[in-house]
């Protein structure tokens, strides 16, 4: 009997452990499109974008292996015990997934099948250092990046990556799968993806593409070039590592060969953020849904439709958010220190909850990952462990100033301003009238004026958290 492979965030070929463990007979490689277990998790329109070209890839790449994908959706944790039943496999080889409702369906899965006297065998196949492996010398979780970061380093090089299979043996299907078309996964009009692919390239290959240029070139300099969101200075690996399409031993071992000592550090330092809010999301499974510090459940936020609209849109009339904001609509994605700014002026200038932008982040990036995007928006709204104070508020007007003096960035996605000089480009409501005129902007008709006065926001900001109790 063949071995079912069930791939979920493992999206390659090689260093696939679990793969690697089927390899070696029969192997039915499947892939199940499971919203329902999923419920709010379940990926959204940008993903789901990305997801259809990662499966065309992954199913070309097997196909060429040997062994073709069958596609399914549905319940997994009806589907997968039925499949082994069918075809008489005895295990099924998977990743470890990380996020709470995928534990309960694995815990479900291997129950369902322990029950036949088969096995699943769960794999680490995304993460550098599993959740559980360090602790702190109290024997506890890390709840502080520093020392866990020093813990992970401590560990040296994780193992080297494992080669892709040869020729696999595959099956013949049990049952017929699903066209790749027939899952929906593409927009329907209007198609809001029509630039994604300009900038992306899904899939195995595409993934190592990408590593190929940050490590050969892109990556000198990272450490200095990974502030400004007008260089293309980091790796844009986010969405290729949250599929899967690569794994983090991958890109470390390749980090070795980046000549920069300090830019090759900083980069895995970054791996190792994403290991570290895996890490929180196993201790903590109430992380995306609620604040860590208990006493921030009584932040007195203020829900505003039209305001949160303002921020999604790119209209709040500051230009370095407009612009993340634009950037995450047209690319799926956003540079790293733009989304600290679009989140600091969420949820402090503007008092709007910080699951609000988790929210609108989780549809519409690309890399939208459950501990990652949670981990980063509680540790802006500074009620996440290891979070940023909260009494630090970004100021979007000095930020765009500093990251991008130059105004490549705001020029890119906010061409209304395009013509003003630098001096204003960051603040254009202080600029001249005969200056605007000349730039063809009109504030509050071509660009919008600031939905709040920045010194105003930060003032009701601090007042919000100083109505808090036992918050310093
Ligand atoms: P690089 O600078 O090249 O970094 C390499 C890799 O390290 C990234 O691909 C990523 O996997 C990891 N990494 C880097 N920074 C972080 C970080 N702060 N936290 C965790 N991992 C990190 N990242 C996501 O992958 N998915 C999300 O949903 C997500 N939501 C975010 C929400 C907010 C409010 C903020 C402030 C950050 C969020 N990030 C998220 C983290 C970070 O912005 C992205 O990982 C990064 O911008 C991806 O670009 P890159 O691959 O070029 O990064």
């Amino acid at each position: 009997p063949p071995t079912l492979l069930w791939l979920r965030h493992d999206l390659r070929l090689a260093d696939n452990p679990a793969l690697h463990a089927a390899a070696d007979g029969p192997v039915l490689p499947v892939y199940i499109l499971d919203d329902a277990a999923a419920g709010r998790w379940a990926p959204g329109g940008a993903h789901r974008w990305w997801l259809h070209h990662s499966l065309a890839a992954l199913a070309a790449a097997l196909e060429r292996a040997g062994a073709p994908l069958l596609l399914l959706r549905g319940e997994a944790a009806t589907l997968i015990p039925r499949l082994a039943a069918a075809t008489g496999a005895r295990t099924v080889q998977a990743g470890r997934l990380y996020a709470p409702w995928a534990r309960a369906r694995d815990e479900a899965v291997a129950k369902a099948l322990e029950a036949e006297g088969r096995t699943l065998a769960l794999h680490n196949s995304g993460l550098l250092v599993e959740p559980e492996r360090i602790r702190t010398q109290q024997g506890k979780p890390y709840a502080v990046y520093t020392p866990f970061s020093r813990a992970v380093m401590a560990l040296g090089d994780p193992p080297p990556p494992i080669p892709a299979p040869g020729r696999l043996k595959g099956v013949k299907h049990p049952c017929q799968g699903e066209k790749l078309a027939g899952l929906g996964l593409l927009p329907r009009q209007p198609d809001w993806a029509a630039a994604f692919p300009e900038y992306w390239t899904p899939g195995e290959d595409g993934a190592g593409a990408r590593l190929r240029d940050f490590v050969d070139g892109i990556a000198e300099g990272y450490d200095r070039a990974r502030d400004f969101p007008g260089e293309d200075g980091t790796s844009r690996l986010s969405p290729h590592l949250h599929w899967g399409e690569i794994s983090p031993r991958q890109a470390w071992h390749a980090a070795g060969g980046i000549g920069d000592t300090t830019a090759r550090q900083t980069f895995r330092k970054e791996l190792v953020w994403r290991e570290f809010a895996h890490h929180v999301l196993w201790h903590n499974p109430a992380l995306p849904e609620q604040p860590l510090r208990a006493e921030y459940a009584k932040f007195p936020y203020q829900p505003d439709p039209a305001l949160l609209r303002a921020w999604q849109r790119g209209q709040t009339g500051y230009p370095i958010v407009d612009a993340g904001m634009r950037q995450l609509w047209r690319h799926g994605w956003m540079h790293n220190r733009v989304r600290m700014i679009v989140g600091s002026l969420l949820v402090k200038h503007l008092l709007q909850p910080w699951w609000d932008g988790a929210a609108w982040f989780w549809d519409t990036l690309v890399d939208g990952d459950l501990a990652n995007n949670s981990l980063n928006w509680q540790w802006i709204a500074g009620s996440g462990v290891d979070a940023a104070p909260y009494f630090r508020i970004y100021n979007p007007i000095m930020q765009g100033e500093k990251f991008d003096a130059g105004g490549q960035y705001v020029r890119e996605f906010v061409p209304e301003l395009a013509k003003l000089p630098d001096r204003w480009l960051h603040r254009p409501w202080e600029a001249p009238a005969e200056v605007l005129r000349g730039a063809g902007v009109a504030l509050g008709r071509t660009y919008p004026n600031p939905v709040v006065d920045h010194e105003a926001g930060r003032a009701r900001a601090l007042a919000a958290l100083r109505s808090l109790k036992g918050v310093e």
